[in-house]
């Protein structure tokens, strides 16, 4: 016996606790049986129902005439074991999606850090064409289900060896716009059942997509949620990110203090420095009082200038003199001035490159990381 087509079942991966739980009712059987279904899966990292043992054939029989395990197929790996490694899966339809796992490293105090980072995709592509990112550039495909999600920790685990300790949600795909999904894979990768890992150990980025906040702010664990601002005003954030046309600076902000009524942990402000874009010390005093207003923290981050590009990342004393408004108002800032390092604003072009290559999408008229 072998798990049925994974293109006409689907995987377990997708289920919570009380949908296996039950899928066994209806069946029959008694409540354990999934728990015992969980442990293969989560803690045992089994490939096929056919490995279950501890289930009776006939039922292991029934289960996979409905339901496979993996959805995610390694075919790529990009970079070295100690440093960032880009992980490229093809999905059962053919599509790719892209994973980057950041190793430990060494701290800011020269102690090394024990954290295991993964970055993970929700979306084959997006649709909300931020100005500075390749994953908009094809536009958008679909959402990524809850088993793929939750399929590309377990993938990389296996492929590593490593336990991740850290996830953040970076990658390609906007995850509010996946909300269903996101939530589903959220219980997964944090339920004690599931695998367990600790909701202050997981960031969801956003690009700003208010009433979606007030979704995740419900959702009852407390993880952590970045912000994609990059302008402190309207007319500055309109021309980076097309979304502050629909949900405005105003809106957003109320949504963000929404979401501190429900979780304690600090909200973060992304902001990528551009050269006379946003970088003035007026977009700095506005950031440093919006940020303050919700008590977040603001991540500087200077442009990676592209060859080709209009946009160039300001000198280091102006990426300075912003920080230091921030900070000279009480607000913990981080400003990175490591070039080629942003795996944010690198996400997607692994994928871009295979599916044009396959033909799957048509190439991009130009690459914008
Ligand atoms: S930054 Fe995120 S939301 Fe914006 S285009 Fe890229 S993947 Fe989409």
């Amino acid at each position: 016996m072998s798990d049925t087509d994974p293109t006409t079942s689907q995987s377990l991966l997708n289920l919570n606790k009380e949908e296996l739980e039950a899928y066994f009712a209806n069946a029959g059987h008694k409540p354990y049986r999934a728990k015992q279904t969980l442990e293969w899966i989560y803690k045992n990292r089994i490939d096929s129902i056919d490995e279950m043992l501890n289930l009776p054939a006939a039922m292991r029989e029934d289960l996979a005439k409905e339901f496979h395990i993996n959805d995610l197929q390694h075919v790529e790996t990009s970079g070295s074991k100690d440093t960032t490694q880009k992980f490229l899966f093809r999905l059962n339809d053919g599509r790719y999606v892209e994973t980057v796992f950041i190793p430990a490293s060494k701290g800011l105090n020269g102690k090394q850090s024990d954290r295991k980072t993964i970055c993970v995709s929700s979306q084959v592509g997006c649709a909300f064409g931020c100005k500075f990112c390749a994953s908009g550039l094809a536009g958008f495909t679909r959402n990524l289900t809850a088993a793929e999600i939750v399929g590309q920790m377990m993938a990389v685990e296996k492929a590593t060896g490593d336990s991740i300790n850290n996830i953040v949600f970076m990658g390609m795909g906007e995850p509010l716009a996946n909300i269903k999904n996101l939530i589903k894979a959220l219980e997964i990768i944090t339920g004690h059942w599931g695998l367990n890992i600790g909701a202050r150990h997981i960031t969801v980025s956003t690009s700003g997509l208010a009433p979606q906040i007030r979704t995740l702010a419900e959702f009852p664990v407390p993880i952590r949620l970045a912000i994609s601002l990059h302008g402190a005003t309207d007319d500055v954030r309109d021309l980076i990110m097309p979304v502050n046309k629909k949900w405005q600076i105003k809106e957003l902000f109320d949504s963000l203090h929404y979401w501190r009524t429900h979780k304690k942990q600090k909200i973060s402000l992304e902001y990528i420095l551009i050269e006379g874009v946003n970088d003035s010390l007026d977009q700095a005093s506005i950031l440093a009082k919006r940020a303050k207003g919700i008590n977040a923290k603001v991540n500087l981050i200077p442009y990676n200038t592209v060859e080709g590009l209009d946009w160039v990342r300001p000198s280091e004393e102006v990426c300075y003199a912003f920080r230091d408004i921030i900070a000279d108002a009480g607000i913990n800032t981080t400003l990175r001035l490591e070039k080629g390092h942003d795996i944010n604003a690198a996400c997607g072009q692994l994928r871009l490159k295979k599916e044009t290559s396959e033909g799957i999408i048509e190439a991009p008229v130009k690459a914008r990381s």
